[in-house]
């Protein structure tokens, strides 16, 4: 992409109504705009991103086996009514009426409408297990939406749904579920922590919240401070393996992590001092048993295979999709801007032309440009003619991981500059050599 024909609007000065970072850096970079309270357009730049942690997950609930559907934003009321929770909501639910005065909502989650889809196909235990998904957009409408995307009205969600014939066969689905999240944010450059959490309004009695530790984080967190350190790193995963599954789960279960609403003073202080950690975090995802709750009162049943006739078990759980890039910007900034990891990035690398006009320096852009595209990498070109501070500014701001640098003096010597983000550090070499170690950081990713 060149910058002088994309559509990047910056901002040079601190929007005064954002308090955090996260939000403050995701307009200043043209990334959203809000267009109500909790209501935010998404920017080409911001669009990149969560086109990028969508596929992600995709990605990662394929590989566990999960099915992908899409199932609508409006709801019909009636199907509220048969579970008890159109009362039970309360004012996060935003009512619609039809022309026709039927009852319909904007909907905040999907249990309903799943376990629907579920009781018209399927009767058989011969069926199952059974794991459906969606990436769709929600709507609650949100006390005090704040901190931009974080707390939004309108967000993006992914909700799964899993069919058991029974408790066991529900509580590996729970498992293949916490291990899939733990790979979806670790390849978003993120550290998730699962913590043992209350079941709130969905029910359920065996439930964890995904927090990614910052400041300025929501909930108050609990922990073993060698939690942060497990990583599921490149291991294999086989998803149908029960004992691997529940293995990686106690992995990653047993150290102390809790959130306020299940801290439990007695048995935090047996954790050795030097590792009792309190601090803050953002909930990016939350995974529930629930067992029989939605499938007995909406007559979701299966017939086993001793031939009886059970109501089917269940679990949801979910990743704030949308909510994610505001974490991963809280986890990974400075006072210059965002710094994407290489999983999220929007592009991959980014491209400054010390001076635009000068034949070598175009020359050697447009070759870079072309190589890298001829390698999978689309790199942001900023081809604008503009002063190098500010074109440095920009890319710092936007947070690329990478940045290739090109002027006449490094031409002359036949270099260009490789900076990393992160770093800050940057090596000369050949614009060949850029390309391979472009190509090389990206290789795994
Ligand atoms: P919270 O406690 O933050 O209000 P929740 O527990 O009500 O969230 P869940 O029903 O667990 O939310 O939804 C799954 C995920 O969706 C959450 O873990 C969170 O990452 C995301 N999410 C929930 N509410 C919002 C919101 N208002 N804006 C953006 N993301 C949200
Ligand atoms: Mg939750």
């Amino acid at each position: 992409m060149r910058l002088s024909r994309y559509f990047l609007p910056v901002l040079k000065e601190n929007p005064a109504e954002a308090q955090i970072v996260s939000h403050r850096y995701m307009l200043r970079a043209g990334m959203i705009k809000q267009q109500a309270a909790g209501i935010y357009s998404w920017l080409p730049l911001g669009y990149r991103v969560l086109r990028r942690i969508e596929q992600i997950v995709h990605e990662e609930q394929v590989r566990a086996g999960h099915i992908p559907l899409l199932m609508p934003t409006l709801q019909p009321a009636d199907l509220w009514r048969e579970s008890g929770r159109y009362d039970d909501y309360g004012q996060e639910m935003l009512r619609i009426r039809d022309r026709h005065e039927r009852d319909m909502l904007y909907g905040p989650t999907n249990e309903e409408m799943i376990t629907d889809i579920f009781r018209s196909h399927v009767s058989s235990y011969k069926d199952l297990p059974l794991t459906l998904y969606h990436i769709q957009w929600k709507f609650r409408d949100e006390m005090r939406p704040r901190f931009g995307v974080m707390r939004g009205r309108e967000f993006l969600m992914k909700d799964g749904y899993n069919f058991d014939v029974d408790r066991d066969s529900a509580l590996h689905a729970y498992n293949r579920h916490m291990v899939s999240y733990l790979r979806t944010y670790e390849r978003m450059g993120l550290t998730a922590i699962p913590m043992r959490a209350a079941s709130g309004p969905i029910g359920g009695d065996n439930t964890h919240e995904f927090l990614v530790l910052a400041n300025t984080g929501e909930s108050e967190v609990f922990y073993d401070d060698r939690v942060t350190a497990l990583k599921l790193g490149a291991r294999e995963i086989d998803y149908d393996n029960r004992a691997q599954v529940a293995a990686v789960c106690e992995e990653f279960t047993t150290l102390y992590a809790r959130t306020d609403e299940t801290h439990d003073a007695a048995v935090f202080d047996r954790v050795p001092e030097a590792h009792r950690k309190v601090g803050r975090g953002i909930e990016v995802g939350q995974i529930f048993y629930f067992g029989t709750k939605y499938s007995e009162s909406m007559g979701a049943t299966v017939v086993t295979a001793e031939g009886t006739k059970v109501p089917v078990e269940m679990g949801s759980h979910g990743i704030g999709v949308s909510r994610l890039l505001g974490a991963i910007i809280e986890a990974s900034h400075d006072d210059k801007g965002i710094i994407w990891p290489e999983g999220v990035t929007p592009f991959p690398v980014g491209i400054v032309n010390l001076k635009q006009g000068d034949g070598a320096a175009d020359a050697a852009c447009e070759g870079l440009y072309r190589a890298l595209a001829a390698k999978g990498l689309e790199a942001l070109y900023d081809d604008r003619d503009e002063r190098a501070g500010a074109k440095f500014a920009t890319m710092d701001l936007i947070g690329l991981p990478w940045r290739i640098t090109v002027g006449p003096r490094g031409l002359a010597n036949g270099v260009v500059e490789v900076t990393c983000r992160r770093t800050g550090e940057s090596e000369e070499m050949s614009p060949e050599a850029a390309v391979d170690r472009i190509a090389q950081v990206y290789a795994g990713i």
